[in-house]
């Protein structure tokens, strides 16, 4: 299954896609991720993104799309991926089309999770992440046991620098501008599936979960019918 996440900073997106990748079997491609692993790495290249990143501007397109490529075209995606805060921008949108068509492949869903903007505020700003193993808390509706280390490892906590708030802020800003113009595009093509992503997690899963489930069966039902006929 080829899957795109879609929706603002702090709809769900991570925790989402994640659980995902587990029952699903498909790699989790997060571009911010792979992006404050390149700034850590202090590269030429992290060097060049970490501006953008820090102030919640969009990386220029040509940067993204190339690192996008580069890992789809990684055999671990050849039966399917979902791809988490990528494609940000019409102009990304093509280049994965683009991209996809080379290969014989094209996109099977993308789910748009809708969250309101207070809500989007109060999450990112109690957000914490582990330095470690990326698991993500909040400080409110799911604290870690011991403040300040991940349940899961025991690393470090931290507090990303765009989850201040106005950053944050900027963040809405530029969804707003660059981004939710894809939902019409991947409207127009029949395949967006908008999701409530103000729930609580697992409701939110629950609802993601059913989507994919009826995917996959319909899927197979096709396939099925090809091969009788
Ligand atoms: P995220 O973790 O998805 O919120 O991404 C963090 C930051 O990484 C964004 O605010 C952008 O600066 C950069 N970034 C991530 N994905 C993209 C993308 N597809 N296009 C441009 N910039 C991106």
């Amino acid at each position: 299954m080829r899957i795109v996440i879609l929706g603002p900073p702090g709809a769900g997106k991570g925790t989402q896609a994640k659980r995902v990748s587990k029952k699903y079997g498909v790699p989790h491609i997060a571009t911010g991720d792979i992006f404050r692993e390149i700034i850590a790495s202090s590269s030429e290249i992290g060097k060049k993104v970490e501006k953008y990143v820090k102030s919640g501007e969009l990386v220029p397109d040509e940067i993204v799309n190339k690192i996008v490529r580069e890992r789809l075209s990684r055999p671990d995606c050849r039966d399917g991926f979902i791809l988490d805060g990528y494609p940000r921008t019409v102009e990304q949108a093509k280049a994965l089309d683009r991209a996809l068509e080379n290969a014989g492949e094209k996109l099977d869903l993308v789910i748009e999770l809708e969250v309101s903007d207070d809500e989007i505020v109060r999450r990112l700003s109690n957000r914490r992440v582990c330095r470690n193993c990326g698991a993500i808390y909040h400080l409110i509706n799911n604290p870690p046991k011991i403040p300040g280390k991940c349940d899961k490892c025991q690393g470090e906590l931290y507090q990303r620098e765009d989850d201040r708030e106005d950053i944050i802020r900027n963040r809405l800003r530029v969804y707003r501008e660059r981004t939710k113009p894809l939902i019409d595009y991947y409207l127009k093509r029949g395949i967006l599936v908008k999701v409530n992503g103000n729930p609580k997690v697992n409701e939110v899963w629950e609802q993601i979960r059913k989507i994919l489930d009826e995917q996959i069966a319909l899927k197979s039902s096709r396939s099925d019918k090809l091969m009788d006929g």
